[in-house]
């Protein structure tokens, strides 16, 4: 079945209307209509080939929310109509320790949403900038928002599990200071599920003017991270600090200022390193610098639930298909609160 879909044809071109074939429900599949999609800054990172193996055309797309369709013959959990979601993840090898254990994104044979291989036509998988996608049930999500907020609803499916996931990972809690770093995306996400959580929330931000938000947002206080006297306040007290920043930058800054036995998590995924760190930061207060990715399925469906009870969504622009290219040079800026959601929609005719 054709689809209209937005991609791009090489990582120096703009993404531009295209169409892409889905296939026809197989038994345990569940074939979406998609209602929106977030722009995620890992889709800018794929398509302009920053990271490399990237395969054209490449439709980018993993914060995806919609209905279902149809459903395959022996799929029992989901109806049509149901509202859903689809994440980073359509299938893995379901048999090996780490898909037993419900973290089926450490997978060694984890599938992307997009640019992962399928034996589906064009032999790797395109993303949710696109009317359907077709996803075995294991890896479909089930919202439990309000469909007034289903657009608010879709950043959750990648910038909020990212969040959750090392959150919960390193039990952050009532009486935990928490550090996030970059309030894009993730960051915001960042700081409303740490909030939730109980933590004292300290955001880290290059941008002044984005000060008065992040209180908005549910932080308890606000550095900004260019400001040394801000930094040096905070040295040795925090237990986490959760890093978002897309970009190379000074990691050192940071990790001083964990107590002891303090952890940095890195989510942000920059296309070129870091300057190592200096170990000296590590040893001196044996502190620890991790990384953390997405977050398995079952973990997903808790995230989204929390959510759902805690009344919390993405701060969006909503944009349509043709708004894309301008919205990545936005983000790119710093110019988005916090994430652009694609009204899929607009895909039509
Ligand atoms: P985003 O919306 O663009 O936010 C990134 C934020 O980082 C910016 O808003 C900015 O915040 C800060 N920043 C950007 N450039 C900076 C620089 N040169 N120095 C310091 N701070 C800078 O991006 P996102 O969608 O949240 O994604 C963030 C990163 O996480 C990307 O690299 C993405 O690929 C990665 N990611 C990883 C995973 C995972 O599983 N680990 C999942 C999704 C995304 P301020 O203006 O507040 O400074
Ligand atoms: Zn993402």
């Amino acid at each position: 079945m054709l689809v209209n879909a937005y991609g791009a044809h090489a990582g120096d071109q703009p993404l531009e209307p295209l169409q892409i074939t889905r296939r026809a429900p197989g038994a345990h599949d569940v074939q979406i209509d998609i209602a929106f999609c977030g722009i995620c800054h890992s889709d800018l990172h794929q398509v302009r080939a920053e990271w490399h193996g990237t395969q054209f055309p490449c439709v980018p797309g993993h914060e995806i929310v919609g209905r279902v369709a149809a459903v395959g013959t022996h799929v029992d959990g989901f109806r049509p109509g149901d509202l859903v979601g689809i994440g980073c993840i359509v299938d893995s090898c379901k048999h090996c320790a780490d898909c037993d254990d419900g973290l089926e994104n450490y997978c060694d044979g984890m599938i992307g949403t997009y640019n992962f291989p399928t034996p589906d036509a064009p032999g790797w998988t395109q993303g949710g900038y696109s009317q359907q996608i077709v996803v075995h049930e294991r890896y479909v999500l089930r919202i439990r928002h309000p469909e007034e907020q289903l657009a608010a609803v879709a950043p959750l499916l990648c910038a909020g599990i990212t969040t959750y996931s090392p959150l919960r990972h390193w039990q952050v809690g009532p009486g935990k200071k928490v550090g996030v770093v970059g309030i894009g995306g993730l960051g915001h996400m960042g700081i409303k599920l740490a909030h939730a959580l109980g933590a004292h929330v300290v955001a880290f931000t290059t941008s002044d003017s984005k000060r008065e938000a992040a209180l908005q947002l549910g932080a308890d206080e606000v550095v900004v991270s260019r400001n040394a006297e801000e930094m040096a306040a905070h040295a040795k007290s925090f237990d986490l600090i959760l890093n978002t920043v897309a970009a190379p930058h000074d990691l050192d800054a940071f990790l001083v200022l964990l107590k002891r036995d303090g952890n940095m998590t890195l989510v942000g995924a920059p296309a070129t390193p870091h300057a190592s760190p200096n170990v000296f930061n590590l040893i001196m207060k044996r502190r620890t610098l991790a990384g953390s990715m997405i977050g398995g399925i079952a973990e997903t469906q808790e995230m989204l639930d929390f959510c759902a009870e805690h009344g919390i969504v993405s701060d969006i622009e909503l944009v349509r298909a043709d708004q894309i290219n301008e919205s990545y040079e936005r983000m790119l800026k710093g110019d988005v609160k916090y994430r652009f959601v694609i009204d899929n929609a607009t895909l039509a005719g």
